[in-house]
């Protein structure tokens, strides 16, 4: 295996080296079906059996009760931008949003494409959304407050989620579900495209409490409506099986190798504690969102210059640590450290960044 890298990509990202190696043994024979993953039915016992697997371990691990719903839809986080207020707003009523960054924007983007009714209650623009907004008021008739939880570009994170009453939370949590226990029970909903921290790309994984389901309208079109895909255990058609078997393997890491959410919350505090601790003590790197509002999933820094940053993303690459460009909308660096990534790839990283910080200050 001396050919993998140390893999800091923001998504589609590293997945762990267990789920990769079961995957392979199972491929081409899934628990002696004579077929593989990607060939059996999904109405067959064998794949009933997959989804359902990967239904309970994420109920298990978010401690969610009955009351809530696991739905695998297709068309990335960017579909429930709209399917979001396509169902769960209701005439008569406003939506309301904190725009933390460039996914929320476009969360925001959607709604009024649709031209409902919504409210921006706070937003970081004003700095470049380098931190979370703390002062804001959620009006208690809202029909939901939504957020994003870990904002991937710029390198910010909720610490713990908005404080919104009576008013159901809805999250985009792409990039950072399962990096630490949370309350679900607030929410409404939550939603992540899996290529982050949860798998490959090609499944979105919705949480949804069965209230919000009556709030599904008749006249939207069958595939946007939660209800169709929560009635039929999101086989109302094909699934992508691939992606959601895939899943199933890393919530079964994150459970059996990990040891659940308070291992994974130490594991992943560590890390990032390694890698701003070492940035804030260089007087090289620089971190660019505020410090009470760091990202533990994607840390975003700078380096003196531009050249310097080219130059290091290239030397970094030749030492088998890939990924570490900035997103193309704000430049830097950017090292994504999911919940896949080892405390040893972060280590590799310091180490890395002490000797170029040595030889180009
Ligand atoms: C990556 C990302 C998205 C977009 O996800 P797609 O599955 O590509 O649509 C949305 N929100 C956040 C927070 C993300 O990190």
């Amino acid at each position: 295996m001396s050919a993998r890298i140390h893999n800091f990509n923001p998504g589609p990202a590293a997945l762990p080296l267990p789920v990769l190696e079961q995957a392979q043994v199972e491929f081409l024979d899934f628990k002696g079906s004579g077929m593989s993953i990607a060939e059996i039915s999904h109405r067959s016992p064998l794949f009933e059996e997959v989804i359902n697997d990967a239904v309970s371990r994420l109920k298990r691990l978010l401690k969610a009760g009955d009351n809530f719903r696991v739905l695998f839809l297709q068309g990335g986080a960017s579909t429930q931008f709209a399917m979001v207020p396509m169902n769960l707003l209701p005439a008569g009523k406003v939506a309301e949003y904190i725009n933390t960054g460039t996914w929320a924007t476009k969360a925001i983007k959607e709604i009024e494409i649709l031209g409902k009714p919504h409210k921006v209650i706070a937003s970081s623009a004003d700095r470049d959304f380098c931190y979370i907004p703390k002062g804001y008021d959620v009006s208690q008739d809202a029909a939901y407050l939504h957020y994003t939880s870990n904002n991937t570009i710029k390198g910010t994170q909720w610490s713990a989620p908005p404080v919104s009453g009576n008013v159901p939370l809805v999250s985009d949590m792409s990039s950072d579900i399962l990096c630490k226990p949370f309350d679900i029970n607030p929410h409404g909903l939550v939603y992540a495209g899996a290529q982050k921290n949860l798998g490959p790309a090609g499944v979105t994984v919705v949480m949804i409490r069965e209230d919000m389901l009556d709030r599904t309208p008749k006249d939207i079109p069958t595939m946007m409506r939660y209800t169709t895909h929560a009635e039929k255990n999101s086989l109302y058609n094909t699934p992508p099986c691939i992606a959601i078997y895939l899943v199933g393997l890393v919530l079964k890491w994150i459970e059996e190798t990990i040891g659940g959410l308070d291992s994974m919350e130490k594991r992943n505090q560590q890390k990032a504690e390694a890698l701003y601790g070492y940035m804030d003590a260089s007087g090289f790197y620089r971190g660019t969102a505020d410090k009470d509002s760091r990202s533990l999933m994607n840390v975003t820094f700078r380096l003196p210059s531009e050249d310097l940053e080219k130059k290091f993303i290239s030397e970094a690459t030749k030492n088998s640590l890939g990924g570490l460009k900035g997103h193309r909308s704000v430049g830097g660096c950017r090292a994504s450290i999911y919940n896949a990534i080892g405390p040893e790839s972060v280590n590799s990283l310091v180490e890395f960044m002490k000797e170029f910080a040595r030889k180009n200050g």
